[in-house]
């Protein structure tokens, strides 16, 4: 079953909301005042959104509760679920329930991963998910509940979310789940999320980074292995890195530059060509 996420809903126009939320914190104005500015346009959606855009390179956070989105999220894994729900502030999780929901015929919907497909091991995997169907199907026709039956069924088994987040909380979830350490069905969760963003408000939804990103952290705070490992560490600094160059820069210890690289900087322009 394909992994599949669809922006249900969301806040009516959330340029609109950041821009009250966080203007009613600095101006003399009230709300309403704002509001009658936005709404007969002496304040541009232009105007709004290079504001927005300059408080969201702070850390005032928490006017980005203000703007939500609802999302449908299907063909997960009950191993996704498991971190998904991990999640505990400024997001709201209904997830489809194995007590209530009875697989007919002990056919549950199941997740191979491509690293089992490729080792030619989904043959094996399915073999097993089905003398566990078959098991399951033969407990609940003797009468065992489907909260006692479900003991049986893998991680791999398929679940449905709804779900409502605040855009605080996205891109919190964002900052970690796109980050190339989390799981790989998190990623594509967190990926999918953030394109239906793009889509109806790319202005807000280009700051849905993970944590290295330019427009979040700007670098890797992970281990210095794990960022080694990563192949996006090419392009990001790592932070120990930064202090260590923060700190020969305290100590006076940066290496000058050198006669040629004032040669470099003094050559003319084309000459040696
Ligand atoms: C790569 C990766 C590996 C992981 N491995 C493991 C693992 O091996 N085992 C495991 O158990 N979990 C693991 N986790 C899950 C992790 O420990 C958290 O449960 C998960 O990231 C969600 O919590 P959060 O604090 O990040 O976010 P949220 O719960 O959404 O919280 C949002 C923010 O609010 C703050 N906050 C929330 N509640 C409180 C509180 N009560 N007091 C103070 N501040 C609060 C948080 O610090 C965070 O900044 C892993 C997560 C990642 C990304």
């Amino acid at each position: 079953m394909p992994i599949q996420v669809t922006l249900i809903s969301h806040s009516e126009d959330p340029i609109r909301s950041l821009y009250l939320a966080y203007r009613v914190c600095y101006s003399a104005l009230t709300p309403q005042q704002v509001i009658a500015r936005v709404d007969d346009e002496r304040i541009t959606h232009e105007a709004m959104r290079e504001f927005v855009e300059e408080r969201l390179k702070t850390g005032h956070g928490s006017p980005l509760e203000q703007v939500w989105f609802e999302f449908g999220i299907s063909g997960v894994s009950r191993a996704f679920s498991h971190q998904f729900v991990r999640h505990r502030v400024g997001i709201s999780f209904e997830q489809q329930s194995q007590r209530y929901v009875t697989y007919k015929g002990g056919e549950f919907p199941y997740t191979v991963p491509a690293t089992v497909v490729k080792a030619g091991m989904q043959d094996r995997m399915d073999a097993l998910f089905d003398k566990v169907g078959a098991l399951y199907e033969e407990m609940v026709a003797a009468g065992i509940p489907a909260e006692d039956a479900r003991f049986l069924l893998p991680n791999a088994t398929n679940t449905n979310f709804k779900i409502t987040v605040n855009f605080q909380s996205l891109l919190h979830i964002c900052d970690l789940r796109l980050c190339t350490r989390a799981q790989w069905e998190f990623r594509k969760v967190a990926a999918l999320m953030r394109s239906a963003v793009m889509k109806v408000c790319p202005e807000i939804g280009r700051f849905l980074q993970p944590k290295c990103g330019e427009l979040r952290l700007g670098y890797c705070d992970e281990s210095e292995k794990d960022w080694a490992a990563c192949p996006i560490g090419r392009v990001r600094p790592h932070k120990d890195a930064l202090f260590r160059l923060y700190d020969a820069h305290r100590r006076g210890e940066l290496a000058p530059l050198r006669d040629e690289d004032w040669a470099t900087i003094a050559a003319e322009e084309g000459a040696g060509a």
